[in-house]
This record gives structure tokens, sequence and C-alpha cells, in this order.
């Protein structure tokens, strides 16, 4: 079953007159983007800062809406939802953020932390409550006399668990992933994203994980996603796309994260400068001032995104399934 599904979806801001007057324009922080999250997966979303990851995060939450194309939630245009759907929307996606220590009020208990969806969106009794906030501790594996705590008791990793419980209180269908574990200590990190994965095979919570760190989001994800000013450059299953990266940006990404294993002969690209400004895209291919492999042609003409060998692919040296 499909949970969420965006089709061409597309956001635009205006940005307002710069000092000089030179920042003035409209940015496409989302251009044209399609995928689908299925019960139970999780899509991972890479690209450089300013690709529109965090845009897309915030078009999956209901924080923006789309200028273009459709969301779509359990089938349901989000457009066209009522109150009382959209009540079901914000209570089935929810979201965990980067920073465990600025997420959680300080001055809140745990179990007032972990029952305040509950308590928002249920009518529960008191003991129903506490019941549910021991259940969720446990869930995340934390002791059950945390409730009674604060969050400046907790390390960061706790605190990140106390995040995920709260973000599972009301059972939602899709959890936002957004950069979950950057701020964590690295050895800290393998626990929380097994921790997720395991949450996943009890619960059959969809996940869209938003990450810096490739490796993992190929650990994690069923399918990725790659992003680039705005536009999918590549998609496909996870492993063979973080394992044999096709579009040029996506090689280069790779490259850089993975593997570790000394007997991988794949040699580090390395990208030239840093993501354009969104104001002032390049011409033809958005990519092409930075593509170790751009031709003439990649200057003047877009590519589109089609299907190449069961992924997704907007690059012209892929012009089709047999090329
Ligand atoms: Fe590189 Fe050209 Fe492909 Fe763009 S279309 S990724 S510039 S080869």
């Amino acid at each position: 079953m499909i949970v969420l599904e965006a089709d061409r979806v597309g956001k635009l801001f205006e940005t307002k007159r710069g000092l000089f007057g030179s920042d003035r324009g409209t940015v496409r922080a989302v251009d044209g983007v399609s995928f689908q999250i299925a019960a139970g997966k999780t899509v991972g979303v890479v690209g450089e800062s300013g690709c529109g990851k965090t845009t897309t995060a915030k078009l999956v939450l209901g924080l923006e809406e789309p200028s273009s194309g459709t969301m779509k939630f359990e089938g349901k245009d989000l457009k066209t939802l009522d109150r009382a759907g959209r009540r079901y929307y914000r209570k089935s996606v929810q979201a965990v953020f980067q920073d465990p220590y600025a997420s959680l009020n300080p001055r809140m208990r745990i179990s007032g932390i972990i029952s305040e969806p509950l308590t928002t969106n249920e009518d529960l009794s008191a003991s129903a409550v506490r019941a549910r906030v021991l259940e969720l501790l446990d869930l995340v594996g934390l002791p059950a006399r945390s409730a009674d705590l604060f969050p400046h008791e907790f390390s960061g990793g706790q605190r990140q668990r106390i995040a995920i419980a709260r973000a599972l209180a009301v059972s939602p269908k899709l959890i936002v992933l957004d950069e979950p574990v950057s701020a964590l200590d690295v050895s800290i990190r393998a626990q929380i994203l097994n921790l997720l994965i395991d949450l996943q095979d009890r619960l059959a919570v969809s996940y869209l994980f938003i990450a810096h760190d490739l490796a993992a989001v190929a650990h994690m994800s069923h399918t990725i996603i790659v992003m680039y000013l705005g536009k999918i450059v590549e998609s496909g299953n996870a492993q063979a796309l973080a394992m044999t990266p096709m579009h040029p940006y996506t090689a280069a990404l790779f490259s850089a994260a993975l593997p570790n294993h000394p007997d991988d002969k794949r040699e580090e690209i390395v990208l030239a400068g840093e993501v354009p400004s969104p104001l002032r895209p390049p011409s033809g291919c958005h990519f092409h001032p930075r593509c170790p492999r751009a031709t003439a042609r990649c200057g003047v003409e877009a590519p589109t995104l089609r299907p190449i060998g069961g992924r997704m692919i907007a690059c012209h040296l892929f012009e089709s399934d047999t090329s």
C-alpha cells in the first residue's frame, strides 16, 4: 500500500530584493518531484545543502503547500481534505529532527513530552496515558523511571530515543527523519539507526529519511532519491543505487562516502565548486558546470528523468533502456 505519493510536486519561493537589488527572483526549491512511500518502507533523500531536501520534508509534513503538483496521503489529495482529514493527516505524519537538545522542552518531564501528542489528539484517561508512555519508553529501550526525569538528565542518544518515542505516541503511518543522527556521537549513531530499523520491522511504519550521511541512508533505505537544485536526478533501489551509481552526481556523492571495503577500487570523484544559486540555476542540465562528464549538449538541453535499467535517471549519457 502506498502511504504517501508526490506527483510532479513543485515549490516556488519569491525572494525579496537584496541590499543591491541582486537577490530578487523566484527560487524553484522543489521542481516537479515525483515519488512514492510504501507502507513499512523507507525512502532516503540525498543531495548537498540547497538541493531541496528540507523543502521536500516540509511539503510532506504539511508545513509548506505545493505551488504545483499533487500530494496524496493514503490515496487522498491533501488539498481536498476536510478538517477531520487534515487532523488525521497531521497525526499520521510525525517528525524526528536533527537536534535532540533543541527539540525537547527542557522544563517538561519526559512523560509530559512523550504524551503531549497523545493528549492533543486522543481522549484518554490519565492512567491510559501513563501506560502508553511506559510502553513507548520500553519500545525505544529506555527504563520506566525515565518518565519522571527531565531532558537534561539524558545523553544525546537517549534524548533522540525520547524524540522517537514522542513521534510514535500517536501510532503514525509515516515519520520524517530529518538528519536524525547527525548531531550524535559517531559511536551511538548506529544504535539509533538500528533502533529505527527495528521499530519499522515491528510497527510497519514508513520513513522519509533525510541525511547527509550517505552510508546511513544506504543502510536504512529501500529506495533512494538523489536531488540536485530541486530536481530528482536519480532514484531507485537503495542498494543498487549506492553500489552502482549511474548519474554523475550520484557517482560523485557516493564515491566520497561508500564503501570502505579495502578491496574496493572505487575512486573518489571530487566535485568542483558548490551548488549554484537556485536563483540563477545553470542552463541545460543544472549540474553541467560541475559535471566531469559534461558535453556541449549538457549546457543547452535539460535532460528528462526517464527509466533506465530499473531506476530513474536524468542525464544525456543514459538515453534509453538500451543505451
Ligand atoms: Fe553531466 Fe551532462 Fe549528464 Fe548533466 S546531462 S549529469 S552535465 S553528462
